[in-house]
């Protein structure tokens, strides 16, 4: 029978299935069609549990969103032509933020390119503007390498998306198992070489005491760090480091968490302060683009000394740094540590800026604290966030992992949302993409099975996503998302009189949806638990069912819809 077993055949979907298995995927996500149906089933038959979406799109941010998570490369498979195309969003959305990602898709028979094949289109080129390596298997036997050195280039350097295309005639090709297992094991073979050579990194000795000189000496120094240092797991050396020398600390966005929100040094509140007074910056796996105001005057003090450390030397080319550090986070923040060893810089009893930061964090956090603590009904965004809030911390630990997008509800969820552990917060990310919602639960859910995953979502942000809902109930994942329902994006109509003339003055406002939407009953629809809240009570009801339940759960929150601001908190950019 072992004899039988090694001459049968399998064809370019199992071998593709088997080749992910045995180079360490366990999730794939994606969307099955021609042709590549039996290579989700074969992926799954070797282990590799195949996720299955209703649109590419929130696939790939699923994708994306797992890299971070774990990582190791998310993997999103897409049916050829359309289907890639909209694969593309997620292909891109882990390249602009860095995240490892494989994109894997079927494409037309080679024989037929060019005579307008079904499905047709050139799909290297149309994934290579957004992809670090894009690669095409001409036969089956070529498959376990590609593989293997695909999901290899993800990680690499700064993380980021690649893609492999496997035409369908490809898929259909045949080999025995013991070719398949010989061709598997050489590239396993092949690629454990390549990353057992020693990376060549320039020494970063002299670098590591210079950064400790300039902290050292500094007298507003500043620690920063952002989703580099998260993906790179440094919490504990960023820790330590914050710790041991008593520096003020920021997090980006999804840096929160790699040291606590709660901590006495979070400078979060203070922000303004603590990057327009900083003398030197330690900047941290986080880019200095427009989430940190480029690093330049008025936000930032022009004579401020960057310290940046970035696994990707082309980012301290770019950014002309004071001092560039190229390196892992975690080993360059480990070797900081050692050379400051324990010499406190801070720490004193009554340092002036250490001073000044908790001060201003104290006002501005009672500030907001006497915001918060009121209840309004109708609905503004501060109220129901407080809730979620204290609902997600009386979560304790593993602290629940909050997936957020929307202009309001995101920016105001920013403040108010606690994040204790690390890589507990997805968001629109470096490019504000909004869709994201649902794939991100998705992904979070079966890459943390020991997490509640809760999304906080506005109306707009959901409604991309939305029918990856059913997705949630086929899978029966523990997640619960909360749609912040005003009505539309920012809100009821906020055009002005000038923009009321004209044909079509008596259409709906490009930003406004069907007023008091059922959200819930979308998911009701599927057979999952949906909530309607229009008063605190009725929040704090739902939240504690659903998070008990850890079952799929639509909490639809009516929000007033003159609560939010035009684009949030980005007003200067519409
Ligand atoms: P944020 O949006 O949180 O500011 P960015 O995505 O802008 O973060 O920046 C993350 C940076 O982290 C990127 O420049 C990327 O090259 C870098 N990075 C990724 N992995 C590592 C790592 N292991 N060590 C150091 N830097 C890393």
């Amino acid at each position: 029978a072992a004899e039988t077993a090694l001459t049968a055949k399998v064809d370019g979907s199992a071998v593709a299935g088997l080749a992910l298995a045995a180079a360490g995927s366990r999730h794939m996500f994606g969307v099955v069609g021609i042709p590549v149906t039996s290579l989700a089933s074969r992926a799954a038959a070797a282990g590799v549990r195949f996720l299955a979406f209703r649109n590419e799109q929130s696939a790939g941010y699923a994708a994306a969103a797992y890299g971070f998570l774990t990582g190791t490369p998310g993997l999103l498979l897409t049916v050829s032509g359309p289907g890639c195309v909209h694969g593309l969003a997620g292909l891109s959305h882990a390249t602009a933020n860095a995240w490892p990602l494989l994109m894997v898709s079927g494409s037309c028979a080679q024989s037929d390119v060019g005579r307008g094949d079904f499905q047709e289109l050139d799909q290297i080129a149309a994934t290579k503007p957004f992809a670090k390596l894009t690669v095409k298997a001409p036969s089956i036997v070529d498959i376990p390498r590609l593989v293997f050195q695909a999901l290899a280039a993800t990680v690499a350097g700064r993380p980021g998306g690649c893609y492999l295309d496997i035409p369908s005639d490809v898929l259909h090709q045949t080999l025995t198992q013991s070719e398949a297992d010989a061709l598997i094991a050489a590239a396993a073979a092949d690629s454990a070489a390549s990353s057992s050579a020693p990376p060549k990194h320039k020494s970063l000795d002299e670098g590591i005491v210079k950064a400790a000189e300039l902290l050292h000496r500094a007298e507003r120094p500043l620690v920063v760090f952002g989703k580099g240092a998260a993906y790179a797991r440094a919490e504990e050396t960023i820790q330590k480091l914050v710790d041991t020398t008593g520096i003020p600390f920021l997090p980006t966005p999804m840096g929160k968490g790699v040291v606590p929100d709660s901590h006495p040094l979070s400078a979060t509140a203070a922000r303004s302060l603590a990057i327009g007074q900083c003398d030197v910056a330690l900047i941290v796996g986080a880019r200095l683009n427009w989430l940190l105001h480029f690093g330049e005057p008025p936000k930032w003090s022009k004579d401020v000394k960057f310290i940046l450390v970035d696994v990707n030397e082309d980012e301290i080319e770019l950014r002309k740094p004071h001092l560039g550090l190229v390196g892992d986070a975690k080993r360059v923040v480990e070797l900081i540590n050692r050379e400051i060893k324990d010499q406190p810089f801070c720490l004193a009893r009554s340092h002036p800026w250490v001073d000044a930061i908790t001060k201003k964090s104290k006002d501005n956090v009672l500030k907001m604290e006497a915001q918060l603590a009121k209840d309004v009904v109708p609905f503004n965004f501060m109220t129901p966030l407080r809730i979620i809030r204290d609902a997600i911390l009386a979560e304790g630990s593993p602290a629940p992992i909050v997936v957020s997008e929307g202009a309001n509800t995101m920016d105001v969820g920013r403040a108010v949302l606690v994040q204790n552990e690390p890589r507990t917060r997805l968001d629109a990310g470096t490019w504000g993409t909004m869709g994201v919602g649902l794939g991100y639960c998705i992904a979070a859910a079966v890459a943390e099975p020991k997490r509640l995953v809760v999304a906080v979502e506005g109306d707009s942000g959901f409604g991309f996503s939305a029918m990856e809902v059913e997705t949630l109930v086929r899978y029966q994942l523990p997640v619960v998302v909360i749609v912040f329902n005003n009505n539309g994006v920012y809100g009821g109509d906020r055009r002005s009189p000038e923009e009321l003339t004209g044909p079509y003055k008596d259409d709906p406002a490009p930003t406004s949806f069907v007023p008091a939407a059922g959200y819930h009953k979308m998911m009701e629809a599927f057979g999952g638990k949906g909530y309607l809240a229009e008063t605190p009570d009725e929040l704090k009801s739902a939240l504690l069912e659903s998070f008990r339940a850890r079952k799929p759960a639509v909490i639809n929150v009516i929000i007033d819809p003159y609560a939010g601001a035009e684009s949030g908190r980005m007003q200067h950019k519409n």
